[in-house]
């Protein structure tokens, strides 16, 4: 097992780990970030403050805009020249959010990546084919970092050209496949229509999928049409890049390396800390960021979170796979409309395609319409329509035009 002990680290010495850290994390950013010396003046808060992992709750939150504000290294907590190494999120709007590493962060987040290929399998031997993005994006390198911290071997083909990839793939024998879910249901038809049969054709036993939202009936797709292995990875850039949970064998939630990442959930609106177990937005503390010590990170991920102890051993805490970014979240009708639940009623009609479309108009009311892809004999079919319809009124509790 890479990283033994970390990944079996028992409540009593994990929490306690746990306050080791924060506390000299919350004292470094403290006297190295103006902007924490700031936040926590007016917050009436100072380093001695923190005495239990309770105390956390007095940190004031981080938010997306504190980093945007602070373009490009106003949060560095280090000088640059300590920096090994810079990342930058794809800004939607405006200036992209630069995330700094120094040499102790970048070998913490290989080993981190290291132990959530090793939970889901992956071995010296094992040929990963990483179709994550490389370059500023932090899918690309971080899953690279993992597959080298377990010995595997790594074929950087990186996202797109998709006949290349299935065709090494198939020729280079990949075992592992690392890539956005979107993508790999994707592959599910694309490998067919390049005449290849997945099963007989590819020998892959093992895929990490991550960096967005997907369903049980996208993993389902997957796993049926490759013969693999499916596990669910979190992350995101701000936390170092993926490496953050990952989902063990049981698959009961993904486990979050907490000597490494406190995690909260809070009321998205009022703020509020949440009991464990509850639905929430998640909150991360990182407890040895050097470049970028992030206190109490709102993430926009909505989720919850398991304290008990999984079947495998491992006490790091759980979190639900999540359903939604608040972001992505829509507000149709005065009804809160997550894309991953129509995606769940798409793929549940088997005479649907693996690709939709989710339209939002607005004119004098909000109005939801979904457009599916079928084979030319079902088109418009009103049988299906209807099946379509009444299913996503089923989850939704709203209308959609078909
Ligand atoms: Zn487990």
């Amino acid at each position: 097992m890479f990283d033994r002990k970390a990944q079996l680290l028992k409540p009593k010495e994990l929490k306690r780990l746990q306050l080791l850290k924060l506390r000299k994390t919350v004292r470094h950013a403290y006297r190295n970030v103006p902007l924490v010396r700031r936040r926590f003046g007016e917050a009436n808060v100072k380093p001695e403050s923190i005495r239990t992992l309770e105390d956390v709750q007095k940190i004031p939150f981080t938010v997306k805009t504190d980093l945007r504000d602070n373009y490009p290294l106003g949060i560095l907590a280090v000088p640059q020249t300590r920096l090994y190494c810079l990342h930058a999120s794809s800004g939607t709007t405006g200036k992209p959010i630069i995330m700094a590493y120094t040499r102790g962060d970048l070998e913490r987040w290989s080993r981190l990546m290291g132990r959530t290929f090793d939970v889901a399998g992956v071995r010296k031997g094992d040929i990963v084919q990483n179709m994550f993005g490389y370059g500023l994006f932090t899918g690309g390198l971080g899953f690279h970092y993992g597959a080298r911290a377990v010995g595997a071997t790594v074929i950087p083909t990186s996202t797109g050209n998709t006949k290349r990839q299935l065709m090494l793939m198939k020729d280079l024998r990949s075992s592992v496949a690392a890539s956005t879910p979107s993508y790999m249901v994707y592959l599910c038809e694309a490998s067919r229509v390049e005449g290849y049969e997945p099963k007989r054709d590819f020998s892959l036993k093992i895929g990490l999928f991550g960096a967005e939202p997907w369903s049980e009936e996208a993993r389902k797709r997957i796993e049926d049409v490759f013969g693999l292995r499916a596990h669910d990875c979190y992350g995101m850039s701000e936390l170092y890049g993926p490496g953050v949970g990952i989902e063990c064998e049981n698959r009961n939630g993904l486990h979050v390396w907490s000597d490494e990442f406190l995690v909260e959930t809070i009321n998205p609106d009022t703020g509020e800390v949440l009991e464990p177990g509850k639905e929430g937005e998640l909150v991360f503390t990182m407890l040895s960021r050097e470049a970028m010590p992030l206190l109490r990170y709102r993430t926009r991920d909505l989720s919850r979170v398991f304290e008990e102890e999984c079947e495998c051993g491992r006490y790091h805490p759980r979190i639900q796979r999540i359903k939604g970014r608040s972001d992505d979240m829509l507000i149709v009708g005065g009804v809160n409309v997550f894309p991953s639940q129509v995606e769940h009623v798409l793929m549940n009609i088997p005479s649907l395609g693996d690709q939709y479309q989710i339209i939002v108009s607005h004119r004098e009311l909000a109005q939801l319409a979904v457009k599916a892809e079928t084979s030319a004999d079902k088109l418009n079919d009103p049988a299906l329509l209807k099946e379509i319809q009444s299913d996503l009124f089923a989850v939704l509790g709203i209308r959609a035009e078909v």
